[in-house]
């Protein structure tokens, strides 16, 4: 730390992102990006006279990019927000929603980048501990007290909550608004998009980061009500009105309307989730129900940080959290059929 920086910045403790190895090439399962390559019809944005274009400042009110997403969920424009990832969309709800007297909550095993942001805008916050199935109890979210944040299905358990569920935790907290992190929603089918009409109180946040292949691209949104999204467009232009450059608002735009490539490649890592987790489960492993497109696993005998520093060695990278809770469980990637052998077959070695 210098001697110039704030209480709030020596007090935050960042958040640490997967590793992104420069250096020699992995099978990379470690932070659920997607294995096959964008729709083509990316590309195409991807030309000289964009790349002339990009002396321009973009639309900051990225509305081809919001049209697209607004008409794939039948919602209008006004209910949607678009923001530089979905961390940042976070954030900005962070800012715009969460009061110094209230206490955001949110469960203690989950996206670990809530407590991060709670801490460096300031606020109390209190995590809520899963039960012991690691199933979230919706009892424990009816307080009212303060934004609640869930992702769902949740990171990195896998496991969701059905959208009766969400609607009870909406019901119950009528003060407060219900950011539902739906990172990986397009992996299963628990969206709360339908109840959007209905509960003024509701933020859905997504990304383009996981099912559209894009974490390369910077792209997320939040979809809510009218007000709710006023507010986040307040918030970002007065924070950073260009948030989204002019390539990635035309790339998510054109990425939403390829609703055929969408279909065929999530199709494909639903099914490759299902083979991975029976492969574990022969292993021997404990596999928990993974709505997303990564599976928590954990195999009776083995310490977590071992197998993954094997993995390591053997060219594989998988998530390993340090955790006390979850210490011995791998968050591992659904890949390529091939990706997924790889790594079952270098198990199977380190296993024996
Ligand atoms: C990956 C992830 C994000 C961040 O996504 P970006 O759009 O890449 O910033 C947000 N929430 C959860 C739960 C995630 O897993």
């Amino acid at each position: 730390m210098s001697i110039f920086s704030t209480d709030i910045l020596k007090n935050t403790d960042a958040y640490v992102p997967g590793e992104q190895p420069q250096d020699k090439s992995y099978i990379k399962l470690n932070t659920n990006e997607f294995p096959f390559p964008p729709s083509d019809k990316v590309k195409s944005v991807v030309s000289d006279k964009k790349a002339a274009d990009l002396r321009l400042y973009p639309d900051p009110t990225c509305r081809v990019l919001k049209q697209a997403i607004a008409e794939n969920y039948g919602l209008k424009d006004e209910n949607v927000f678009c923001g530089n990832g979905s961390d940042e969309v976070l954030a900005l709800s962070f800012l715009s929603f969460c009061k110094k007297e209230d206490v955001v909550v949110f469960p203690d095993i989950s996206y670990g980048f809530y407590p991060v942001f709670a801490s460096f805008f300031g606020l109390n916050y209190k995590e809520i501990p899963l039960r012991d199935d690691f199933l979230i109890d919706i009892s424990d979210y009816f307080s009212d007290c303060g934004t609640v944040y869930i992702a769902n299905p949740n990171a990195p358990t896998g496991l969701a909550l059905s959208v009766g569920q969400i609607e009870e935790i909406l019901k119950n907290n009528p003060n407060h608004v219900v950011v539902i992190d739906e990172a990986y929603c397009d992996f299963c089918d628990c969206t709360a998009i339908g109840l959007i009409a209905e509960y003024e109180n509701l933020l859905i946040v997504r990304t383009f980061s996981k099912s559209y292949a894009l974490a390369g691209a910077r792209i997320g949104f939040a979809l809510g009500s009218k007000e709710l999204i006023a507010d986040l467009e307040k918030a970002k232009f007065s924070f950073n009105p260009y948030n989204l450059n002019r390539l990635s608002i035309e790339i998510g735009a054109e990425a939403m309307k390829d609703r055929e490539y969408f279909e065929k490649t999530v199709a494909i890592i639903k099914e490759n989730r299902q083979k991975l987790t029976d492969d574990l489960r022969k292993l021997g492993f404990l596999v928990l129900d993974s709505g997303a497109n990564f599976v928590f696993a954990k195999k009776d005998g083995f310490d977590g940080e071992q197998l993954y520093l094997k993995l390591k060695e053997n060219g594989i990278l998988v998530r390993h959290f340090g955790k006390e809770r979850i210490k011995d469980y791998l968050r591992i990637t659904v890949g390529t059929k091939e990706q997924d052998d790889a790594l079952i077959n270098t198990l199977g070695r380190i296993l024996k």
